[in-house]
């Protein structure tokens, strides 16, 4: 098989994407009788070595807990009850389980893509790495189409009944071949950025410490007892700090 020999395949939903939103769809389609492909370009080390979110919301660990009832959540993960506002120097500790009845917890993202990954190719799943999908046609047909191709150059078409994009940013291909501009929909982009500071230390606090000040925006926040990530706020578009 090469590229100018198309490998053709049929499902009900191809997914392109196997983050969070992917993986995830993919679990309740099947749950619900549905078929799925799902694609995403990078390897599956990649996707379970990459650092992104570390809380979780209340009703995404409830979710995850439905799902699996044994996940790691609630044995590897934190629960936090709460954070810390800092203005003007002085803290406020904002009690979650006291305000609203629920709690946040911290589980690195990549965590839950391991369990999600072990989860559905356990499951059978037709989950196919280092595939990218470089277009999709007939989005307003009943049979669209995404056109891929893997790491060796072979091409493959997946015909299906539904086309999802879980492709994420900042580069998606399937969200401006269904709204024809990848930045309609809700967006908003603020003029400020993060930037991130992984380091190998321990927690220097127990829960998340969200700072203002004259200098902008910092966040101390933890992934795990030996990792910790911190932010500062920062000009989107500065290469270099001063
Ligand atoms: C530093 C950082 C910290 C964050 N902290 C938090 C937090 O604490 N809590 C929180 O809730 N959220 C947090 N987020 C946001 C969270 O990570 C995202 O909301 C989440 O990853 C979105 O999931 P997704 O499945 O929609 O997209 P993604 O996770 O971006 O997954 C998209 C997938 O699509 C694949 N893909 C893209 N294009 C193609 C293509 N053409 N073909 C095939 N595959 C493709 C990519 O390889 C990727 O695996 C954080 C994000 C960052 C960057």
């Amino acid at each position: 098989m090469n590229a100018a020999t198309p490998h053709t395949f049929r499902t009900q939903v191809a997914i392109v994407g196997a983050g969070p939103a992917g993986l995830i769809l993919s679990h309740l389609l099947a749950d619900a009788g549905i078929e799925s492909i799902v694609i995403d370009q990078r390897s599956r080390e990649e996707i379970e070595s990459t650092i992104r979110a570390g809380i979780l919301e209340q009703g995404t660990v409830d979710l995850l807990t439905a799902i699996d009832p044994n996940t790691r959540v609630h044995t590897v993960g934190h629960r936090h009850d709460g954070i810390e506002l800092r203005f003007q120097g002085e803290g406020h500790r904002i009690d979650f389980p006291g305000l609203v009845g629920r709690s946040v917890w911290l589980y690195p993202q990549h965590e839950v893509l391991k369990d999600m990954l072990a989860l559905r190719l356990g499951a059978g799943q037709d989950l196919r790495f280092g595939v990218t999908a470089t277009h999709v046609e007939g989005v307003d047909t009943d049979r669209p189409r995404v056109t891929a191709t893997t790491a060796d150059g072979e091409v493959l078409e997946i015909d299906a009944d539904f086309v999802v994009g879980a492709d994420g940013r900042p580069a998606p291909v399937v969200r401006p071949a269904v709204t024809g501009d990848s930045r309609s929909g809700y967006f908003r982009e603020y003029p400020f950025a993060w930037f991130g500071i992984l380091c190998e230390a321990p927690a220097s606090a127990d829960e998340l410490i969200y700072s203002n000040s004259p200098n902008g925006f910092a966040l101390v926040s933890q992934r795990s007892p030996e990792v910790q990530r911190m932010y500062f706020q920062c000009d989107p578009t500065a290469t270099r700090m001063r």
